[in-house]
């Protein structure tokens, strides 16, 4: 019991300090960071949305992307789906940001969460290897992404937070490119917790 109370202080205390932070690190060259936030203001090259396949909008981070993106994000996501289909989880696909600050959007669609052992890490993080790969074939230096799979997909957000950061952080490891700059806009509290302490984690390790 005694125990279980000084574990709970310390974690307490752990996510007090990280709150007075700035929690960012830099990957081969690559400045890595998160803020809290509505990432439909991001000013970045690209802002990442989580899409479900059928590209047509939706809840969450995607009806606000495309509110405040406006008609001609969806009217590019018609052309896509008519060309190729709908979009599979772990892939991404890219259009014009419409009346976005940022001038790019980059949809890829993460995975239902099922109870981890039917391979939702896997596509967790080829949705960010993906998107990262579309930012770089597109020369973009910058880009935000949303904590994918953490709202209606039930992906619990501790476990988000590690796929996410790791499968980022490998990819600005393994492949120089135009990036400068990855951002992580955490809608909420409690996301952006969980994202500080593994990223703190990740720049412990290294
Ligand atoms: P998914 O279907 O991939 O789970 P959701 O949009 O339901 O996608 O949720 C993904 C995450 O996006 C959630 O953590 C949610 O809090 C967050 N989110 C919702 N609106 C925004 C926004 N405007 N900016 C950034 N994140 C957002």
């Amino acid at each position: 019991m005694l125990f279980l109370w000084s574990k709970l202080r310390n974690i307490r205390y752990r996510r007090q300090k990280i709150d007075n932070e700035t929690v960012q690190t830099i990957i081969n060259g690559v400045k890595l960071f998160l803020v809290t936030g509505d990432i439909t203001t991001q000013d970045t090259d690209a802002i990442v949305n989580a899409a479900n396949s059928s590209l047509m909008g939706g809840g969450g981070v995607d009806g606000a992307i495309h509110w405040a993106g406006g008609p001609a994000i969806l009217e590019e996501c018609r052309e896509i789906v008519a060309r190729q289909g709908r979009l599979p989880a772990g892939q991404a696909v890219i259009t014009g940001g419409g009346s976005l600050k940022s001038r790019f959007v980059i949809h890829t669609v993460g995975p239902v969460w099922h109870g981890g052992s039917k391979g939702e890490a896997e596509v967790l993080a080829g949705s960010y290897g993906e998107s990262l790969k579309l930012a770089a074939a597109n020369n973009l230096g910058s880009v935000s992404f949303p904590s994918i799979s953490t709202g209606a997909y039930g992906y619990p957000v501790d476990e988000a937070a590690r796929v996410a950061l790791n499968a980022v952080a490998s990819f600005l490891k393994r492949e120089p490119s135009s990036l400068k700059e990855v951002v992580f806009v955490l809608h909420d509290p409690v996301a952006f917790q969980a994202y500080a302490a593994y990223l703190k984690e990740l720049i412990e390790i290294r």
